[in-house]
């Protein structure tokens, strides 16, 4: 565990060091939620700017559920990883049902046992969102903590209980949120995968793994799985591709798009080419065929995926040669 010099060291040099982001000047547990699920597979940047998108249009968990899931998508669009977008309209809702109903009567709850019971919460957003708004003494465990905590403890594989175990009793009680965002922010920025700085690092004296830190965690071997897919698009005569909505299961839940499946009848229509689209865990080959129909959508109306994205600017780079 880090020692208690280490903590007020840990403690000091977040409240100096820590990067400014919007999320980090309220208390209210509705946009520290969405920057928690916003980052959980976006990248800081990205996410400030989805962020700053959904909690103008979204200032209270009220404002979502009176919303509509379509609208969510759209806002959601480019962010990625939709089934976030749709778990998080469906948790507004959970909350802004009446407490008869099996709501919360549109009053965000505020311990991590209450918040895990919401969709799309997991121990981790729970212990997050419970120790920052509510200072609930709970500590985090995420990709930055993990990697903290192995260094600091010179093991190459942690397990998930020893990690919680570490996590636990390293817990600044008095001041959990602060603790857990000081560790957070220690790990993506200083104890970074690559290359961290160790000479600038507030809680050096206590680790173990100072002299060879990327020996730890041994990276996590996760192969993605390729998935081939076909995919139809039909055009009208003023250039409207056909969309639709697809169904809430499956890789783009909830968004529109033309039609993709792993099986498509494609006879009579001409083959226009391949997109490649990677997801954190799938290797997308979509092979695309062209067509007409008598009537399209505005794109520009409706979610689009990334990956639907790509396959309209397909046939539009084809169109313009
Ligand atoms: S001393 Fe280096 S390896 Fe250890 S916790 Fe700090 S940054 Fe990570």
């Amino acid at each position: 565990m880090v020692s208690a010099i280490d903590q007020a060291s840990l403690l000091g040099w977040y409240a100096q060091h820590q990067r400014d982001l919007p999320w980090r000047h309220t208390q209210d547990s509705w946009p520290i939620l969405l920057s928690e699920i916003l980052l959980q597979q976006t990248q800081v940047s990205r996410g400030t700017v989805f962020w700053q998108r959904l909690y103008k249009r979204y200032p209270t968990v009220q404002s979502m559920a009176d919303s509509t899931e379509e609208e969510v998508l759209f806002l959601w669009q480019g962010a990625g990883y939709y089934s976030r977008a749709r778990r998080l309209f469906q948790l507004s809702k959970v909350v802004c049902a009446g407490v008869s109903a099996g709501g919360f009567g549109g009053r965000m709850p505020t311990t991590a046992k209450e918040l895990q019971t919401l969709p799309g919460v997991g121990p981790y957003t729970a212990a997050a969102v419970a120790s920052i708004a509510h200072g609930e003494a709970v500590a985090c465990v995420d990709g930055n903590v993990r990697r903290v905590m192995a260094r600091q403890t010179a093991q190459a594989k942690p397990s998930d209980r020893s990690l919680q175990t570490w996590a636990d009793a390293s817990l600044w009680k008095v001041d959990a949120g602060n603790w857990n965002q000081a560790v957070m922010e220690l790990g993506a920025t200083v104890c970074t995968p690559r290359k961290p700085l160790c000479n600038r690092c507030a809680i050096r004296s206590s680790c173990t793994g100072i002299e060879s830190p990327e020996m730890y965690p041994a990276p996590k071997v996760r192969p993605k799985k390729r998935v081939d897919l076909m995919c139809i698009l039909l055009f009208d005569s003023n250039g409207f591709p056909h969309l639709e909505q697809r169904d809430t299961s499956g890789i783009l839940a909830g968004m529109w798009g033309p039609a993709m499946a792993q099986e498509l009848d494609v006879e009579s229509l001409d083959y226009l080419g391949e997109v490649h689209h990677v997801l954190s865990h799938r290797d997308l080959h979509v092979r695309v065929w062209i067509g007409q129909i008598g009537k399209g959508v505005d794109p520009t109306t409706v979610p689009l995926s990334s990956l639907d994205h790509k396959v309209l600017a397909l046939a539009g780079s084809s169109a313009n040669k």
